[in-house]
């Protein structure tokens, strides 16, 4: 649960007052409808019926309002281009653009152990200090993996890792 509110904090403020006013907005318009159509069909609704279509759409509109400001939010911490994704997000319909962004965003960045400096996935170094976030070649300085027995770019063996088991003896 502390995690799923600290996700909702990346939603930003002006996202959160959009969806209060479209929430308000819905029930109002739907309480009008309701005291000035003459329609039947609304009218002989039962009363949790009559509450559920007034509040309904205004939870959903503001479900949609706030789960876009949350890929704003969310796209702009990962480093990704967050207008682009906002902009999809609000415009493809059916929440196509939402589920998009799901599907393909960016790993979250994390923080440099030297500096503390958010720094994108993939960096080797840190850009800010020069911290080596992942291990390295010691001949010619690429990334390698932990595990690796050679370096894939210049071939030099690499240390920590014992020559591989020979199952035939
Ligand atoms: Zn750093
Ligand atoms: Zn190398």
């Amino acid at each position: 649960m502390s995690r799923f509110t600290e996700e909702l904090k990346i939603i930003p403020k002006t996202a959160r007052i959009i969806a209060g006013f479209a929430y308000v907005a819905a029930v109002v318009f739907w309480i009008l409808m309701f005291l000035f159509s003459h329609d039947r069909e609304m009218q002989s609704l039962p009363e949790a019926g009559k509450i559920a279509v007034v509040l309904l759409p205004g939870v959903i509109l503001a479900c949609y309002v706030l789960l876009i400001g949350y890929v704003n939010g969310d796209a702009r911490r990962r480093g990704m281009r967050y207008v682009m994704w906002t902009l999809l997000a609000m415009f493809i319909p059916n929440a196509i653009g939402i589920i998009l962004y799901f599907i393909l965003r960016d790993p979250l960045m994390k923080p440099c152990p030297g500096c503390s400096l958010i720094v994108r996935p993939g960096f080797t170094f840190c850009p800010h200090c020069g911290t080596s976030l992942r291990p390295t070649c010691s001949n010619c300085g690429k990334a390698v993996e932990i595990g690796w027995a050679n370096c894939p770019q210049c071939g030099t063996k690499l240390p920590g890792v014992g020559p591989a088991p020979n199952p035939i003896g």
